[in-house]
């Protein structure tokens, strides 16, 4: 007996990376940044939290505006969402009627939100190397999104590559989810005025240390815009706390704390990504805020368990084409140490 919908009972939910007391766990295992917010941004959700009183700003002007012009976009291009997932899920809800298509191996939510919105929805294998061949997409219709750098392979797609794609499709909606893009190599944002196809996605989740602030954002045509508040407008006008715009504004004013944040993430990665090479892993050359790798002396099963029974939380995906990986997270370089000497003694306990 269910009081459920029909059309909801074959619904699979996204699986969330678990949230663990930080005191007993070093977690690595959700992208996370693992340095707090700039004391200003604290400072500002304490001053926001004395109007809690009253609605949220529905303009989201606090966030809005700054945002607008670090992007180099008009605000009438910018569209706020409580996390990318609320943006993703507008578009996966409005914007997919001929379909959509995206990799095998990418963002979960992806498919959860194909199920939930019963879209028609393609899955499109990514190489043998994991990586993304848009050419791939050609023969098919409708929306196509894909995550760049992609999750969780951290492999990133050039620019020219992507541009080549959407000029081919003027009549197929492009949606290029950047939420690791800061750490990585150029946003298609300043492409937005050259093709009315193309939605970028973006997050203050992950190089801004706001990812329990839950905010988001999506920057495409003013025309393609409208149509999402549309749907904003008559589910949730007020879906951006006044906390969360007083954090998203205050964060804004603090770029040079964000960028040696991001450039410390990026050193610590490629320390990390030596230290795992030098311990036998195989990896791939991740651009993002974390990296994929597999050892071929363990199974991910195993070395998830064995990290987790050192109070080392990572990711470990049972899918089939990355059960024997582990995405894991860059924390600081302390972290990572104390990562690479679990590692190191659990692979000598398997060779013993
Ligand atoms: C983390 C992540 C998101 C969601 O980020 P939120 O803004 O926290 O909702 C979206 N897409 C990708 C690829 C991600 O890794």
């Amino acid at each position: 007996m269910t009081f459920l919908n029909q059309k909801f009972q074959e619904l699979v939910p996204y699986t969330p990376g678990e949230q663990v007391d930080e005191e007993s766990f070093i977690k690595l295992n959700t992208n996370e940044s693992p340095y707090p917010p700039a004391p200003s941004v604290q400072a500002a959700v304490a001053e926001a939290s004395q109007t809690l009183n009253r609605y949220s700003d529905i303009a989201v002007e606090a966030v809005a505006k700054p945002l607008a012009e670090y992007l180099g976009v008009e605000q009438n291009q910018l569209f706020l969402g409580n996390g990318s997932d609320e943006v993703l899920s507008y578009l996966f809800q409005g914007f997919t009627e001929k379909g959509i298509a995206f990799p095998d191996v990418t963002y979960g939510f992806y498919q959860v939100y194909s199920g939930l919105y019963h879209v028609d929805a393609t899955v499109v294998p990514l190489k043998e190397d994991f990586s993304l061949e848009l050419t791939d997409y050609d023969a098919l219709s409708g929306t196509v999104i894909f995550a760049n750098p992609n999750a969780p392979t951290g492999i990133y797609l050039s620019q020219t590559e992507i541009c080549a794609f959407i000029e081919k499709h003027p009549e197929r909606l492009v949606i290029v989810d950047e939420a690791y893009i800061d750490f990585s190599g150029e946003s298609m944002v300043s492409l937005i005025n050259r093709y009315k196809n193309l939605l970028v996605v973006g997050t203050f989740s992950k190089s801004r240390q706001l990812a329990g602030a839950r905010l988001g954002f999506g920057v495409g045509n003013a025309a393609l815009i409208a149509d999402m508040n549309r749907l904003r407008f008559s589910l949730n006008p007020y879906n951006i706390n006044s906390l969360t715009q007083a954090a998203g504004g205050a964060v804004l004013q603090e770029q040079a704390y964000v960028n040696e944040k991001i450039q410390e993430t990026i050193q610590v990665r490629e320390w990390t990504k030596q230290e795992l090479t030098a311990l036998g892993f195989e990896q791939t050359d991740s651009q993002g805020n974390f990296l994929f790798a597999r050892h071929p002396k363990m199974a991910g099963e195993a070395l998830f368990q064995a990290l987790r029974e050192r109070k080392i939380l990572v990711r470990w995906f049972n899918q089939p084409r990355t059960k024997e990986y582990l995405r894991i997270t860059v924390g600081t370089q302390e972290q990572m140490e104390q990562l690479a000497a679990a590692l190191r003694s659990i692979l000598e306990e398997v060779k013993a």
